[in-house]
């Protein structure tokens, strides 16, 4: 058994093992190796039981960090799986790609490294289906209500799960030809491969959620169709309209927002053929936008063979402004960058697209780009003098999301629209009865931990509004 005041004698944090670069660039699986369980068990004892643990808080599903380290700990893995389940619906996804929000808020880390949160996470789901242990949770009676949810991201996964387990009649509509939302079409294998989806969504089937994949809901069949069809109608559609940049030379060709090429790659890598495809073989890459979508460009520009991959991006505003060098993603306290980081290529922080160069077949040859200056009054814009020119024959538009597509909410619901995302109350519901929104799509782009939770909190005002009461968690209010 692992020493129980481990922080006293393993101060070392340390990291999961990664695949080398060389070679991991040549394929699309995991990064990362599976971690020694031994190492584990001591990184998780490192965990101090602080009286306050913070990490609950950090985390907006609540997870029973301390609980579940002391578990591991003591190699009672089963039971720290049941304490990890009982929060989550999707560890093994969380373990992989959450950035780790309860990490930064590990009160080990004021004076030590923080405990490896993430990892022993993603090593609990993997030994729970390595053992068998994921069980359908099968409910003992149906309650004769049924719900249609509209997205199959996390966020109405998770609330799917919650509401068939409490009894209801649950259908997931889905636009796409496969359930998963972002993390089937937006997060690459490197970060995730797609069987890690594929075997929890076995578990939901067998438990009763249906799939209905290929309906666009406002198309193939209307909102009001389906809000008469059912008893309620969840709206987890995600926010995934991407920001424009509206600078000369933006309709040439080879200048594609970064969903388009993602989304093409990950269903090359499922199998798919693509006729056409977006490819970064051979070609000089700029990639604008220093998020996660732009270091999941990157470190896919790398594996199918880009020439070079060059991101600008625009830094933050004083006093938190990134140096030029600073990588990106990166979690404050933690220092966990994105894997992509490693994987080669220039970033450029401080730099501001100027314009779009083409050549004579009106496909894109470079860009014009100028550092960029902060001023006095809070604005930011070009340096006069410092335009240079920058090779390019793809590039991607990695700059985030403006708020929901247009799915004909509005005009077949009357749904109003805030701020681009959808408006409900403090139980998720929007202005129609029985209509609820919750992750991406109510919140705005954000984290796949925050859309679990709010699928969870949404399955219980769902539960209340339909049953009277509940008993299903909510860890989340809506913003
Ligand atoms: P989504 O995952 O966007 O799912 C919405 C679903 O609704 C989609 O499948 C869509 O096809 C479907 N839909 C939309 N309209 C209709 C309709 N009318 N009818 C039927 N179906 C419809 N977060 C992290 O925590 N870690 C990461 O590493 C990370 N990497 C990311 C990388 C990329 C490239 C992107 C774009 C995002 C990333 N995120 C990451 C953010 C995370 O993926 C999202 O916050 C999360 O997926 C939101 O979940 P959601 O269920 O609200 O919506």
């Amino acid at each position: 058994m692992a020493d129980p005041r481990g922080f006293l004698t393993h101060r070392e944090r340390q990291e999961r093992p990664s695949r080398p670069v060389p070679v991991r660039i040549m394929d699309f699986k995991d990064v990362y190796e599976r971690q020694d369980p031994s190492v584990v068990r001591t990184q998780a004892s490192r965990c101090m039981d602080c009286g306050v643990p913070f990490c609950h808080t950090g985390c907006p599903l609540g997870n029973l960090i301390p609980e579940w380290n002391d578990l591991v700990r003591q190699g009672r893995m089963e039971e720290a799986a049941a304490r990890l389940h009982s929060t989550n619906n999707f560890p093994e996804v969380t373990g992989r790609i959450c950035p780790a929000p309860c990490e930064s808020s590990c009160v080990l880390g004021i004076n030590q490294p923080a405990v490896t949160i993430k990892q022993v996470e993603v090593s609990i789901a993997e030994t729970v289906f390595e053992n068998g242990w994921l069980e359908p949770v099968i409910p003992q009676r149906l309650n004769g209500h049924t719900v249609a949810v509209v997205g199959s991201g996390p966020a109405g996964l998770a609330a799917a799960q919650q509401l068939t387990r409490a009894g209801f009649t649950v259908a997931v509509y889905e636009r796409d030809d496969r359930i998963g939302g972002l993390l089937r079409y937006g997060i690459p294998d490197f970060k995730m491969e797609k069987d890690i989806l594929d075997r929890r969504l076995e578990q939901m089937e067998a438990e009763g959620t249906r799939f209905r994949t290929g309906v666009d809901v406002g198309t193939d069949i209307s909102w009001d169709q389906l809000r008469r069809g059912y008893d309620a109608v969840i709206v987890a559609t995600g926010a995934q309209r991407p920001r424009e940049l509206e600078l000369p030379g933006r309709t040439l060709d080879g200048i594609h927002p970064a969903m388009e090429y993602l989304v093409q790659s990950n269903r090359v890598v499922a199998g798919d053929e693509v006729p056409d495809q977006i490819t970064a073989e051979g070609r000089h890459v700029v990639v604008l936008g220093g998020g996660d979508t732009g270091a999941d460009c990157i470190g896919t520009a790398h594996r199918q063979g880009a020439a070079s991959v060059t991101t600008l991006a625009i830094g933050r505003k004083p006093p938190c402004q990134r140096p030029a060098n600073e990588p990106w993603p990166m979690t404050p306290h933690v220092f966990e960058v994105s894997t992509a980081d490693a994987e080669g290529g220039t970033r450029t922080y401080l730099a501001s697209t100027v314009e779009f160069l083409g050549d004579e077949h009106g496909r894109v040859r470079a860009l014009k780009v100028a550092e960029t200056e902060y001023r006095a009054d809070g604005s930011r814009g070009p340096i006069p003098g410092t335009e240079h020119e920058i090779p390019a024959d793809l590039v991607l538009l990695a700059l985030g999301f403006t708020g929901v597509e247009e799915t004909g909410l509005q005009e077949q619901l009357g749904l109003s629209d805030h701020r681009g995302l959808l408006a409900r109350d403090e139980t998720y519901m929007t202005q129609v009865p029985g209509v609820f929104a919750c992750g991406d799509a109510g919140r705005g782009a954000s984290l796949v931990v925050w859309a679990i939770a709010e699928g969870r909190a949404c399955a219980s005002a769902v539960d209340r509004h339909l049953e009277g009461w509940t008993r299903l968690p909510s860890p989340v209010r809506p913003q």
